[in-house]
């Protein structure tokens, strides 16, 4: 009942099940306590009609209050035990599912990335754990305890008489029945919900990352009309998937309550055939309004575990994503970059076909080409931030698809156009190049990548905090960042978009000497933008459609007059264009 089948549906941890089983235990005893004080009551209701009919001598004060302060206690101390075992160690879960599902985001390929997006995945950590947690710790335990004591107490009852059993039963049956009957609906408007909740989230993200663009355009009132209708789709899926839960639950409840007027019923007419005596059928309607309990709370509980089941799923999606996996052991023979007839595919979208060229240690390799031609990808692909789908790619001999992921970024250095900071000081982010370096090596980090003059111009100097994403900063100064971090990492091999769009022509110089500082000595890959940088270059590697269509250095590339030619023709004219 409780194995991994169990573990999956709920996406439970291993402590989770364990803390369920505690959960349902605790659930069966408070429900089996709960049928003994029936049973008390039976006995003194036994005793006062012994009394009445047959003269026998009333039942004492003592055992009667002995009986019924027993129950109080342990009917007092069994939920006590009930309530820890469900609530208080089921938030434990909490906290564990959501480090576990971080840490294996972390793992998973880049690639899963672009498949779901950010407000999804959040929702799913935030929201879907939140909704489990509802079920793991209101629903399960009391759910699989009520089932099991359940199902003790009916073979009492047909211990006791297999008529009046059936009769009062008959119902449980049936009402579970209907409502498992109904799961498909309920799942798939539960399916709905959840999109459309997707879709309310979607959109205020989206408004935040733009409200400039919307502001200077005018587009406040377009805006937030489209928010708005996502918001009234969201409450009409809403209401219109409980109401369809609400009708099922609220059917099999009133089927189960049939098993009383059918008891009532079968019980008379045993009774007037002499079949059984009044004290039974009334032990029977006792039992009956206890055994009910619990199948009615569990009923309002089963809409709520149809709908959590998109949750489970949701977050199960995340657990059975392959991770990307390698040895942990990674000791190239220095580092030139290979690309051996590489093909890749994004999804369905062919970006690579047959790639081949090698960025030699000591050298700067230049990636050229149309915009979308494939150079991202390819520096992308050369750190393994995605797996390729033909050829290898090594470094230093050894094929990077074998090395853990983790391991082989220790050798990488990326500045890239979209430098990730965090919302913390300044000092911190380079820190972030290397984990432990002193205060000392920081600044001399950020002293050769010319972020000395304005860090000096910051209020608190290094122990300014710069804000969500470096919102404080300008583009020069968040590169000159991203490169003070390359430096103090130095790692062997540095990958480097250039862009130039946000940088004026003095932070360009600046960021320039930076740079070369970087990048004296390693292996260096190059997404170049710029023409000084590619006639510096000691290699380029000309990608057209996601294939390499030259290859050499700039002189030989020149004399070829090719492709590579061509482009540098077309930037000097649009370069004098602009001086003119
Ligand atoms: P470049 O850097 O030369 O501009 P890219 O490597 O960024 O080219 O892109 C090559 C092709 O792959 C383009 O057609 C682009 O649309 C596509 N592409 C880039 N990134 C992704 C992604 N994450 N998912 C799907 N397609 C992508």
């Amino acid at each position: 009942m409780f194995g991994k089948e169990f573990q999956r549906k709920y996406a439970l941890t291993e402590q989770g099940v364990r803390n369920t089983k505690k959960g349902a235990f605790w659930t069966v005893v408070v429900n089996l306590v709960v049928m003994g004080g029936a049973g008390i009551l039976y006995l003194v209701m036994s005793g006062f009609m012994g009394a009445l009919t047959e003269g026998s001598p009333l039942p004492g004060a003592t055992p009667v209050i002995g009986g019924v302060l027993l129950f109080a206690i342990l009917s007092f101390l069994t939920h006590l035990q009930q309530y820890r075992a469900t609530y208080g160690l089921v938030y434990n879960e909490v906290k564990a599912t959501r480090l576990s599902l971080a840490e294996r985001l972390r793992k998973l390929p880049l690639g899963y990335f672009g498949k779901r997006d950010l407000a999804d995945l959040t929702e799913t950590i935030m929201g879907d754990v939140n909704r489990m947690e509802h079920v793991w710790s209101h629903v399960l335990g009391y759910l699989y305890g009520a089932y099991i004591s359940t199902a003790i107490i009916a073979v009492c009852l047909f211990l006791y008489d297999w008529r009046l059993a059936i009769a009062c039963l008959w119902g449980v049956p049936v009402a579970f029945g209907l409502l498992f009957g109904s799961r498909k609906i309920a799942a798939r408007s539960a399916e709905r919900t959840k999109k459309a909740a997707v879709r309310v989230s979607d959109g205020i993200q989206e408004a935040l990352e733009n409200v400039r663009e919307i502001r200077a355009t005018n587009q406040e009132e377009r805006y937030l009309q489209g928010l708005n209708q996502k918001i009234d789709a969201h409450e009409k899926t809403t209401i219109r998937g409980e109401l369809g839960i609400g009708i099922f639950v609220n059917a099999a409840s009133v089927i189960m309550r049939l098993g009383v007027a059918t008891t009532i019923l079968t019980g008379a007419n045993l009774i007037l055939s002499g079949k059984i005596d009044f004290m039974l059928l009334f032990l029977f309607l006792l039992v009956i309004t206890r055994i009910y309990a619990p199948f009615d709370q569990s009923l309002a509980l089963i809409a709520e575990m149809l709908v959590s089941k998109v949750s489970a799923n949701r977050m199960m999606e995340i657990y059975d994503t392959p991770i990307a996996e390698g040895t942990e052991v990674f000791e190239p023979k220095g580092h030139d970059i290979v690309f051996d007839h590489v093909g890749f595919a994004y999804d369905e979208k062919d970006v690579l076909h047959d790639v081949s060229f090698t960025a030699r240690e000591g050298e700067v390799t230049a990636l050229v080409g149309p915009s979308g031609s494939g150079k991202s990808t390819c520096a992308r692909l050369s750190a393994r931030l995605w797996d390729i789908t033909e050829g290898s790619i090594r470094v230093g001999g050894v094929d990077i698809s074998t090395v853990d992921p983790e391991v082989l970024l220790r050798d990488y250095s990326m500045v890239f156009q979209d430098v990730v900071l965090f919302d913390d000081t300044v000092m911190e982010n380079i820190r972030l190049g290397k984990r432990g370096a002193t205060d000392e090596e920081v600044r001399a980090a950020a002293k050769a990548a010319n972020c000395e003059e304005f860090v000096k111009r910051l209020p608190q100097g290094y122990d300014t905090p710069i804000g969500e994403n470096g919102a404080k900063l300008s583009g020069g100064e968040r590169q000159r960042i991203s490169i003070a971090r390359a430096l103090l990492k130095d790692a062997p091999i540095v990958l480097l978009d250039e862009a130039t769009a946000s940088l004026d022509v003095e932070n360009e110089t600046r960021v320039q000497g930076a740079l070369s500082r970087l990048l004296a000595g390693k292996t260096v890959l190059v997404i170049a933008h710029r023409m000084r940088t590619v006639e510096a270059a000691d290699k380029i590697v000309v990608l057209a459609d996601g294939q390499v269509a030259e290859e050499g250095t700039p002189t030989q590339l020149m004399a070829k007059k090719g492709l590579f030619h061509h482009m540098v023709e077309l930037q000097r004219q649009s370069a004098a264009w602009q001086l003119g």
